[in-house]
């Protein structure tokens, strides 16, 4: 078994590294307290050759491998994180469904400008009574000839405050099979984005209400039947959240390093003593690991995409890494760590999102689960005869 990187892969991390220390270390603390969407940054990126990475050179991508794409968001994230939200929205997030799914017509309006940094594709799929249980959601799609009517209301949208383009999952009818996706551009009418609202981590969402928004029909996604492929384009946006949750997790595990061989009490440096080596030790264990199931789950994907169960390992390890490693670096680090003046206190915020974000650590185990026993585990009460599918309304 090889767990080398190629020299090509080794030659994309250290080049994207330099590039990260050299362009979007200055500024990496004030963008952590920025809420809007760092533009400027997407289109250093773009100039970069980093966005659309895993995007067919056809559609203006790079034409690259998921493992490659990987790369490059560790690479910006362990040194900008906000910068690496950007790499995440133009490799990972909605645009690899509009890239995958999406007609020649609608990638060829759409992806330019998000590809360029100019623009960014928020995912309207959470409403509220439907989280966890996605399929539950009860915005509808009725298609009228060549126009469709949308009705309803999402929450939690990344993005959404500065989003000129919106992927919105849809019912076209009832069931799992009846969910579809469209896109919504910012200024149609009957669409509203409403106030901003903000996470623990400074991110700002926006709920967005569908009052009869009519929407060509050109601008279906995926119809009736396409949950499925939706869903597991959805594992790539997985992905991308475990990486830059595990760069987080490194991020501040070398920021407590770099502190306990600095930082002396009772005349010795704190990383003498070993109650501070064995939480080293520690979080070194949860970081390697979890790398290497991201790795793996990557690296099976080739050009395609991830398998749900490797997903499913990768997003509860480097959720569950990233989240506990911040924390733990923040207590070497003490007062100091706690200190907004380090970015070490926003990887806890910021990564304690992910462990709900993009499907929760408790979804993610229950969908080992299923593999495990070879089987699927319906989370739903029996359904009672005459039951009439939620969330179905046209
Ligand atoms: C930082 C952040 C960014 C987000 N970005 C977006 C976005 O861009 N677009 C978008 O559409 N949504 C977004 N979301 C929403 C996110 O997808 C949902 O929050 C997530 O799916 C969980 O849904 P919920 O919050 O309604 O929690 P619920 O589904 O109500 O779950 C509450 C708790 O119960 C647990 N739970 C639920 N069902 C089960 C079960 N069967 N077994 C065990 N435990 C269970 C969950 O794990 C969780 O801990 C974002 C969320 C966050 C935090």
């Amino acid at each position: 078994m090889d767990f080398a990187l190629t020299e090509d892969q080794l030659a994309l991390a250290a080049a994207t590294r330099r590039f990260a220390k050299d362009v979007l270390a200055p500024g990496a603390v004030e963008r952590t307290r920025q809420p809007s969407y760092p533009f400027d940054i997407a289109r250093k990126l773009a100039a970069q050759g980093l966005l659309g990475i895993t995007i067919a050179g056809a559609d203006g991508g790079q034409g690259g491998t998921v493992l490659e794409a990987i790369i490059v968001i560790q690479a910006v994230a362990e040194v900008c994180p906000r910068s690496a939200d950007v790499i995440q929205a133009a490799n990972f997030g909605a645009i690899r469904t509009l890239a995958e799914y999406g007609s020649a017509h609608l990638k060829r309006k759409y992806l330019g400008p998000l590809l360029a940094g100019d623009a960014v594709l928020a995912l309207g799929m959470t409403e509220a009574e439907a989280g966890s249980a996605v399929t539950d959601l009860r915005t509808t799609a009725r298609q009228d000839a060549d126009r469709v009517v949308i009705n309803g209301g999402k929450v939690f949208s990344s993005h959404s405050a500065d989003a000129e383009l919106f992927l919105v999952y849809v019912r076209f009818g009832p069931g799992a099979d009846g969910i579809g996706s469209v896109l919504i551009e910012r200024d149609t009418a009957g669409f509203t984005v409403g106030k901003p609202a903000s996470f623990m981590s400074g991110e700002r969402w926006c709920p967005l209400y569908f009052d009869n928004t009519v929407i060509p029909a050109d601008n279906i996604v995926l119809g009736t039947g396409g949950f499925k492929r939706q869903i597991t384009a959805f594992n790539v946006e997985r992905l991308g959240n475990a990486a830059r949750s595990l760069a987080l997790g490194r991020l501040a595990f070398n920021k407590a390093r770099e502190h306990a061989l600095s930082r002396h009490q009772f005349g010795r440096p704190l990383a003498e003593f070993q109650g501070i080596q064995w939480k080293f030790a520690d979080m070194a264990a949860k970081l390697e690991s979890a790398q290497l199931l991201l790795y793996r789950a990557a690296w099976a994907a080739g050009q395609a995409m991830p398998s749900a169960y490797d997903t499913a390992l990768a997003k509860l390890a480097s959720n569950t890494a990233g989240f506990e490693v911040s924390n733990e670096a923040l207590q070497v680090m003490g007062g100091t760590g706690y200190t907004q003046e380090s970015l070490v206190e926003y990887c806890v915020r910021r990564t304690r999102g992910w462990m709900i974000a993009g499907g929760s650590t408790e979804m993610m185990k229950n969908r080992i689960a299923e593999s495990i026993f070879d089987r699927r585990f319906s989370q739903r009460l029996p359904v009672p005869s005459g039951y009439e599918p939620i969330g179905y309304e046209g």
